[in-house]
């Protein structure tokens, strides 16, 4: 069966990608499975071209087919930061917890009609070097007045999604991934891909 790499090392991303990923008539390896891969210096101004360059230059490296994601929180009161920040948000060293407590700090007495956000993320798709596609998924919702959840990774404990009163960690993987914006980059990074295997590119 033909192989499709996942370029992230990132085991939270990687766990979502693969459920979503289920269905493709192709066999989906990590990163992990491939130690020698360089580091790949994400330097961008975009998600989409951090997407991009993750994907051109992992395939090329490889000569295999590759998907690489990049996504972000964009909080409307903060200009959209953290963005493409979003990994390094609250400076060298960050964690999860640190980026919720900054995130929270910055928004603190910021009434709920001001705290927009939206989680956006971009998949990039490329197969030796060649890139076949990019496309994005975004979900909308708000950010609590703290953080609230077990499940999930990143912001979850920290983003309610339109139409809920729980955060994506309090949701869970099911429910965030029925509804995530990495969902809905995968359901048409699914399409490129099968049209691309299906030589319809
Ligand atoms: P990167 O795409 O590896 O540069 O990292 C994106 C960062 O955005 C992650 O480290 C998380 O902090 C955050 N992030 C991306 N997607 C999600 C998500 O689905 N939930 C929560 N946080 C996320």
């Amino acid at each position: 069966m033909r192989e499709l790499i996942v370029a992230t090392r990132n085991q939270d991303k990687l766990k979502e990608i693969k459920l979503l990923l289920k269905g493709l008539p192709l066999k989906v390896i990590s990163l992990n499975s491939f130690k020698d891969v360089p580091q790949v210096k994400e330097d961008g101004n975009t998600l989409e071209a951090n997407a991009i360059k993750k994907a051109i230059q992992v395939s090329r490296f490889l000569k295999k087919l590759v998907v690489a994601d990049d996504s972000g929180l964009e909080i409307a009161f903060l200009g959209n930061m953290p963005g493409v920040y979003s990994a390094r948000f609250s400076g060298k060293g960050a964690t999860y917890d640190s980026n919720n407590k900054k995130v929270l700090m910055l928004l603190k007495d910021v009434p709920s009609s001001k705290r927009n956000a939206q989680f956006r993320c971009c998949i990039a798709i490329a197969d030796k070097g060649r890139l076949i596609g990019i496309v994005e998924g975004g979900s909308k919702g708000r950010i609590g007045f703290k953080a609230i959840g077990k499940s999930g990774f990143g912001y979850d404990p920290i983003f309610i999604p339109y139409g809920y009163k729980e955060t994506f960690a309090q949701l869970g993987m099911r429910k965030k991934n029925k509804i995530s914006h990495r969902n809905k980059a995968l359901v048409q990074a699914k399409k490129v891909i099968k049209r691309y295997i299906n030589g319809k590119h």
